[in-house]
């Protein structure tokens, strides 16, 4: 299976593409409660009380997003009909990180992508399909507990739980639900952390092996988990980009924040994850929403806009979508920082690679380190969020990748 197949299957997302939904916190004044140094838990609020929505908020068409519109060349706004032919033609400086051995290792990391559906459709909610006998929970704060127990068990880098949110959903994939009698009260969300080592390589192609790894993982761990509740008599579905929106669903489950670029930003694991949700009928505890200062350090750092190698990435201020052709694969009703979809799914084509050059310059892709956590706490003290951007670029972070950093990663690696 090439490259272009992965994609189609498993409607790959990464970067501004997967971030439709570029969710930020609305900082309103809330109670708040210390969670982690420098983490706000907004204790029984959720979703609606951090991110401003308005009426014309609700479930987003997956016709409407990036791929969608490659997919269909009636859209009324298609992407380019070249996209997947660009993909496949060769460009001069893929040269670069992309030969038979890197091709290889790609295709062994994306192992499991490929059943990622297979996953999903064996888990789909579907009433009496169920495993197991009912299995009755004390009260949902227990069931939350074993719940996310068993998640770290499955290896998910960090979950959180939601009520299940039509808003928050794909209108498509709603209607599916409701064909199959599955009535979804939870939604449990997981982060899959990516290895930073091979994404710094983006937009290389040998970079599209971290996120193949990462949707192999994400097919395993959400798949686990399903069969673990449906096995608990509870019916559950696991899903991937597909189903619900994943950023809005990890903001309500209190994993992170929404950034400038359109991906969530976890305190801990930083930017460079991916996030694969289980929906279940099990009725579960839902965690508080979390704000970190990722709001305002995005409004000053704008790294992501100024590397996007397509421009896709905005500097403008947070706003609703407008209802415009530049605008068609935003959610609307949200307000939200702002990129284009088109221009970054076309760069995509262009790079033969899907990029992710924004989540690698990010000073929050670092995690676990001085500079991260000095940036966690910068955020949040006026005057010193430019100092992080300053010194993240200073110690030569987020560099273009040369030559160099490709030997690196294949010779000079500790092992
Ligand atoms: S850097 Fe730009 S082109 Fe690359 S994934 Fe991010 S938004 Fe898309
Ligand atoms: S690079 Fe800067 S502006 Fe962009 S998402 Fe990261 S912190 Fe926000």
């Amino acid at each position: 299976m090439n490259r272009r197949d992965f994609l189609k299957k498993s409607a790959i997302t990464t970067g501004a593409t997967a971030g439709a939904l570029a969710l930020s916190s609305t900082l309103k004044p809330l109670e708040v409660e210390a969670k982690g140094f420098g983490v706000k838990e907004h204790k029984g609020k959720t979703f609606y009380d951090v991110v401003e929505t308005n009426e014309d908020f609700g479930p987003f068409s997956q016709h409407d997003t990036a791929f969608g519109r490659a997919y269909d060349p009636n859209h009324p706004y298609p992407l380019p009909p070249t996209f997947f032919q660009v993909w496949d033609a060769p460009k001069e400086h893929d040269k670069l990180g992309e030969n038979v051995f890197d091709n290889a290792m790609f295709q062994g990391a994306g192992l499991n992508w490929g059943d990622t559906n297979n996953h999903y459709k064996l888990f789909e909610g579907k009433p009496n399909s169920v495993d197991g006998e009912l299995y009755k929970f004390k009260n949902p704060k227990e069931a939350s507990y074993y719940i996310k127990r068993a998640a770290k068990f499955y290896k998910a880098s960090a979950v959180g739980i939601t009520k299940y949110d039509e808003n928050l959903m794909y209108k498509e994939n709603i209607a599916q639900f409701k064909e199959q009698g599955f009535k979804p009260k939870s939604v449990i969300v997981m982060c899959i952390l990516m290895d930073h080592e091979i994404l710094k390589l983006y937009p290389m192609p040998i970079g599209m092996s971290g996120a193949a790894l990462a949707y192999s993982n994400m097919a395993e761990v959400s798949g686990k988990l399903a069969k673990m509740m449906s096995v608990l008599g509870y019916s559950s579905h696991a899903g991937g980009n597909d189903w619900g929106i994943s950023v809005a669903y990890g903001v309500a489950a209190g994993l992170g924040e929404g950034s400038r670029m359109g991906t969530l930003i976890h305190p801990e694991l930083g930017s460079g994850f991916r996030i694969v949700k289980v929906f279940t009928e099990l009725e579960l505890e839902p965690d508080a929403p979390i704000t970190f200062g990722v709001e305002s350090f995005c409004t000053r750092c704008m790294k992501c806009a100024d590397n996007c190698p397509s421009g896709a990435v905005y500097k403008t201020p947070k706003q609703f979508a407008p209802d415009t052709e530049e605008f068609v694969s935003a959610i609307k009703g949200v307000k939200k920082w702002g990129t284009d979809a088109a221009k970054c799914f076309e760069y995509w084509g262009e790079s033969h690679c899907d990029c992710g050059r924004c989540i690698t310059v990010c000073p929050y892709f670092k995690n676990d380190t001085w500079l991260h956590k000095f940036a966690k706490t910068a955020a949040n003290t006026p005057g010193v969020n430019n100092v992080a951007r300053y010194m993240d670029d200073m110690f030569g972070y987020g560099k273009y990748p040369t030559q160099k950093t490709y030997d690196d990663f294949w010779d000079n690696m500790k092992l």
